[in-house]
């Protein structure tokens, strides 16, 4: 074994995948399979929201933007481009990393829901996660790779254990870092039935109904949602679910009445910077990789390129 990668969410899959087709052979050590990880319940539209440092996430953004642009041609990956907007009650300057997004403009007046005033429009990668997973997953394996479920305990009972161990444990990490600066970010979404809806929404307002988001999957619809800072709770909550479904009714009437066919729990892995970078365990490198918050999935290709090139450098 040439790499041991802790975790088998998409930042553990995209950093095995690119190890293991690089032509390293390489073991994911995991303690849920990808499918009950944070990572499943993610909307996921490309974007780097609040994740730093931002000239690196600028980067990894831009490397996930291209690369996730790509899957999207293809077909089983999960991935496609999608059409939608970004709307807000009050002004709104777009974020730093909406310039790399080649079709971003305003949005006309008649374009937005009703009480919003200001709104951003553009197209970007937009992923299901569970069709994406499977794909990950199907892809490492194909390259060579082996998954293993066997949570770690101690990464110091780890060295030597493979010359290179990569770090992806995601909000884990707070425990078993430890690392005090990873918080976890709850959030909680609903699947419902699609009414026709085939354009993502989403509205980051901090006031209540806070954040409201819709990204529509085929014949699904990925409703949110919260931020709960500091939740370590799975658990899907009925009334949390209840509020979920008020505000996007509010903003989309199409959705009122769509039956509900299912609740997914996550917690981003949120720190003040993304960490990754290499340190010494015994005679092996102890790769950190985690704490990509509200943006994993756009910046999981960047970062796993960055450890690829030093590795094989
Ligand atoms: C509701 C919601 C919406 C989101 N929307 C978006 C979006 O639109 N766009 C976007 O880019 N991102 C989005 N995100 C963020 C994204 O989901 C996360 O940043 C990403 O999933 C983190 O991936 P990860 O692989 O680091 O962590 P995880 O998916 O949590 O995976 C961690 C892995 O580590 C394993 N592990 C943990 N501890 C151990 C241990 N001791 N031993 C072995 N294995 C261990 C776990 O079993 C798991 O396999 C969203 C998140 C949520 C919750």
């Amino acid at each position: 074994m040439d790499v041991l990668v802790i975790g088998a969410g998409a930042v553990g899959l995209t950093t095995a995948i690119s190890l293991a087709e690089a032509g390293l052979s390489v073991t994911i050590r995991t303690a849920e399979l990808p499918e009950q990880t944070t990572s499943v319940a993610a909307g996921a539209v490309w974007g780097a929201v609040k994740v730093g440092p931002p000239e690196r996430a600028l980067e990894w953004g831009r490397t996930g933007l291209e690369v996730l642009s790509k899957l999207a041609a293809e077909p089983g990956t999960g991935v496609r481009m999608a059409a939608g907007r970004e709307v807000s009650r009050s002004p709104f300057e777009p974020y730093y990393w909406m310039r790399l997004l080649a079709d971003l403009r305003p949005c006309e007046p008649s374009e937005l829901p009703a009480g919003f005033t200001d709104g951003w429009r553009y197209t970007a990668p937009l992923v299901t996660m569970p069709v994406y997973l499977t794909y990950l997953r199907d892809r490492f394996e194909q390259a060579g790779g082996t998954l293993e479920v066997s949570p770690v305990t101690a990464l110091a009972g780890l060295a030597g254990a493979a010359p290179v161990i990569v770090n992806c444990s995601g909000a884990a990490a707070f425990d078993l870092v430890p690392d005090p600066e990873v918080v976890p970010v709850r959030g909680q979404v609903v699947i419902v039935a699609n009414p026709g809806i085939d354009e993502f929404l989403i509205s980051r307002d901090p006031e209540p109904p806070w954040i409201v988001y819709m990204f529509p999957h085929g014949d699904t619809i990925l409703l949110g949602g919260t931020n709960d800072e500091g939740n370590w709770d799975t658990e899907p909550r009925p009334e949390v679910a209840e509020r979920i479904i008020a505000g996007c009714v509010a903003v989309e009437p199409r959705l009122r009445g769509a039956e509900i066919l299912g609740h997914r729990v996550g917690l981003r892995p949120c720190r003040p910077e993304v960490r990754l970078e290499p340190e010494p365990l015994g005679d092996s490198t102890l790769w950190h990789n985690y704490g990509h918050g509200g943006a994993g999935i756009s910046m999981a290709w960047g970062c796993a390129a960055e450890i690829a090139r030093s590795m094989l450098s």
